[in-house]
């Protein structure tokens, strides 16, 4: 390791144009905060008795700074580090650092600690093809360059050679490269899958087809589940979990994709200057005539619909046609069959005409919703092609029966409430429709009939991180909840193998398992008893008197006062929690409908009996006891009611659990500037998510230790020079390094000797390498 640091020093320093730091002249260098830069560095060239220092900065300014405030530089020998965790000082401005170096030379992967830190280099870097994947295939990590291959080859291994399940988790920012990394794992995994598959070859075939469906599911997620953001042109909406099965010998035996949170409201509202999701432009761009008049699309365009007519039309760079015939090549590869296909686009086109009915006021009730009569068209086709009888929607949708005691009661009906029923039926069908997709998906790539139960699996999470915005609501609760737990996860996960590390070492120390800190938030979500902000949401969702408003007071009586990491709003009705990562305030408006996620039972239920079998398939949870006026008794369904945070808390301790029994591996992207350039680095925005993403966490747990670790061997061939009247002939490792700790005089709690490496508070190398520095 240290060689190759050395060899990567000879390059020069394209940030700073300077090639080190503390110098053997005696001049010292420290990190100044900045508020443009980050942090900025600069020789001190003062330092006066009250603590003050005189700072002579890179830029030429001259600043005046608390000691205090300041942080210490490494050695050049740390420049552009593998692994941040071998570097001596490990502070803020030095991570930063390091990740813009070695950014700036296309090393856009670095490790710190357990984890792998790649920044986003929005341009194609040849570092994926087939000659790298041969280059990591068996490697060890020491011994190659930081890279997701890497990453995905130790997990590879690990599962074949320790017949353990894996996990490898990606989060970042939008836009930061979570699916792109996730692609490149599955793209190793195939290749490196197949070619142990052709080995043996009877079945060498059949899986190399499994591996090119596992790549072609892709497309298809993508073409529903994706969209164009401001962020990113090929931003996911939702998060998933695919699990990659292997045969002990290493054969890909199947796959399964899981998803959570996929953004429904971008069905009906995409945001200005963004798009819907692609299926739609796809399909209007890409359909044939005959197709279209299957969908009772005809000359219909884009700016026809009132789902697609607001924001872009179209990508730069992307051509909807052309991803609309990959689209179609990719259900053929998936084995979808023509009719598959049909009922699929079917709800989608359904989707599309059911935004297109217009409801207006009733012309003698005049408060009351009617149909426009341009209405009638788009209520037609979209009944047409979902299947059921026009007349029975318009009068479940305008009005609607309820129970009112034992009576039944037509409920009157507002134009807003008629348009938000349509609204919420589109985006409830959307969502079922790829949970159906998901599922056919799935069905096609279990193969777990033909193979043994001697199976392991490879889950790769690809996942919105932390998300702190000027509102944050209850999507960004869920989102941030998901991660306060994966932290928790790496926390404990990094405290158990420190653990061990140092008990196979047999060095004395008590790691702290900093999991724990994490607890009382996660508590306050989804504790049941006394009641978290998930439960007391959803007890409200049953009151019949219940509002945002009292619910936000209930809360506040339950937490405020009782935990530190509660407060509530001072401004909006809201509160505030405290992350993890940062203090985050939300705002509770609308909380109750958005938990409750209603749809017009009248119009699922008619659903449910859809002549189309697809589409009753998708409503199948509506089923239920008919009386003899064919109105079902009571709301009782297959599946009991669930509100979106039961969903989606039981979501998560499903992909806990799973993650639980597995050895996981991390993953952090991070987004280098808000402009889609290459090279462009804005350190204040990647020290943020350094902090929101938890690479900064890993490093305060990491200092709380004994960080730098070197071999023996290591140890000894840098800082032997360093001793005087070393004894000459052979000295066994361990003995060696002591008697040059010996003789170095360093204090003994700054170090431990353990059965093969020596351990290192952070800090102490810097004082080696000043002393060698001196000497050579
Ligand atoms: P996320 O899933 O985190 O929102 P994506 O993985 O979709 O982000 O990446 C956004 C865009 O950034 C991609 O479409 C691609 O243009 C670019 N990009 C991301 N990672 C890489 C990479 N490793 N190499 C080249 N381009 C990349
Ligand atoms: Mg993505």
């Amino acid at each position: 390791q240290f060689i190759k640091s050395e060899e990567l020093r000879r390059g020069t320093d394209p940030v700073h144009g300077l090639e080190g730091n503390n110098d053997f002249s005696g001049k010292r260098y420290v990190w100044l905060k900045d508020a443009e830069k980050a942090f900025v560095r600069g020789e001190v060239v003062e330092e006066r008795d009250n603590g003050e220092l005189s700072v002579r900065c890179e830029d030429g300014s001259e600043r005046n700074v608390n000691s205090e405030h300041v942080d210490k530089v490494n050695p050049a020998k740390f420049d552009k580090a593998d692994d941040m965790a071998e570097l001596t000082h490990l502070n803020e401005a030095s991570v930063v650092h390091n990740l813009h170096l070695r950014y700036q030379s296309d090393l856009i992967y670095t490790y710190s600690g357990l984890f792998l830190v790649t920044v986003n280099p929005y341009c194609p870097l040849p570092i994926y093809t087939n000659e790298y994947v041969r280059m990591y295939k068996g490697q060890n990590r020491e011994d190659t360059r930081p890279h997701i291959f890497a990453m995905a080859d130790q997990a590879f291994r690990n599962l074949v050679e320790e017949g353990e399940h894996q996990s490898i988790l990606v989060t970042g920012e939008s836009g930061a490269g979570k699916t792109e990394n996730t692609k490149k794992v599955i793209q190793y995994l195939a290749a490196v899958a197949t070619s142990e598959a052709s080995a043996s070859r009877s079945t060498g075939k059949q899986l190399s087809n499994l591996s090119q469906q596992i790549l072609r599911a892709n497309p298809i997620l993508e073409a529903f589940g994706n969209a164009q953001t401001v962020r990113n042109n090929n931003s996911s909406r939702f998060g998933k979990f695919i699990r990659i099965e292997f045969t002990r010998s290493g054969q890909i035996s199947g796959a399964y994709i899981d998803w959570v949170l996929l953004e429904k409201s971008r069905v009906v509202k995409p945001n200005n200057r963004e798009r819907n999701y692609h299926i739609f432009y796809q399909l209007l761009q890409g359909a044939d005539k005959e197709l279209r008049q299957n969908l009772l699309l005809f000359d219909l365009q884009i700016e026809d619909f009132a789902y697609t007519k607001d924001g872009n039309d179209s990508i730069a760079g992307v051509s909807d046609t052309e991803e609309w015939n990959s689209l179609m090549e990719a259900f053929q590869v998936m084995n979808f069959s023509n009719d598959d296909r049909l009922c699929i686009l079917r709800t989608i086109a359904a989707i599309l005409h059911l935004g297109n009915i217009t409801v207006t006021k009733e012309s003698i009730r005049g408060d009351q919703a009617a149909l426009a009569h341009e209405a009638y068209e788009s209520l037609e086709k979209a009944c047409r092609l979902l299947g059921v009888d026009m007349d029975t929607f318009e009068k479940g949708l305008l009005h609607p029966r309820v129970k009112a005691g034992r009576e039944w009661v037509e409920k009157v009906q507002t134009p807003e409430q008629v348009r938000l029923a349509l609204d919420a039926l589109a985006k409830g069908i959307y969502e079922r429709c790829f949970g159906d997709l998901v599922n056919r998906i799935n069905n096609q790539l279990d193969r777990r009939s033909q193979t043994s139960d001697d199976t392991f699996f490879i889950g790769v999470l690809d996942i919105a991180g932390f998300e702190i915005f000027e509102t944050n609501s209850f999507e960004q609760l869920c989102i941030n909840y998901t991660n306060e737990k994966l932290q928790q996860f790496f926390n404990h996960h990094m405290f158990v193998l420190e653990q061990e590390e140092y008990a196979r070492e047999q060095i004395e120390w008590q790691f702290i398992d900093f999991g724990k800190d994490l607890q009382p938030t996660i508590d306050l979500i989804e504790l049941t008893n006394p009641i978290g902000i998930f439960s007391c949401l959803d007890e409200d969702c049953v009151m019949p008197k219940a509002s945002d408003k009292s619910f936000t007071e209930k809360l506040h009586s339950l937490w405020d006062g009782n935990s530190p990491k509660y407060r509530p709003s001072r401004l909006k009705q809201g509160f505030v929690l405290t992350h993890y990562a940062a203090e985050v305030e939300y705002t509770t408006d609308d909380w109750l409908e958005k938990n409750k996620d209603p749809l017009n039972d009248n119009v699922t239920r008619l659903l449910s009996s859809s002549t189309d079998k697809h589409v009753a398939n998708l409503f199948s949870d509506y089923i239920d006891a008919d009386d003899e006026q064919g109105f079902s008794r009571s709301r009782v369904k297959k599946g009991l009611f669930r509100t979106v945070a039961q969903r989606h808390k039981d979501q998560l301790s499903s992909l806990m659990n799973q993650l639980h029994s597995t050895h996981p591996h991390f993953v952090r992207c991070i987004l280098p500037n808000h402009k889609k350039r290459p090279k462009l680095f804005n350190a204040p925005l990647v020290l943020d998510q350094l902090r929101c993403n938890g690479v900064l966490e890993g490093i305060r747990i990491a200092r709380t230790g004994f960080p730098n670790r070197l071999l023996f061997s290591e140890f000894r061939q840098r800082y032997e020079v360093l001793c005087r009247d070393m004894p000459k002939g052979y000295l066994e490792g361990q003995n060696a390094a002591q008697i040059i700790l010996t003789k170095l005089g360093l204090d003994k709690t700054w170090y431990r000797v353990g059965r093969t490496k020596v351990f290192f508070r952070a800090g102490v190398l810097a004082e080696l390498e000043e002393q060698r520095d001196a000497l050579i």
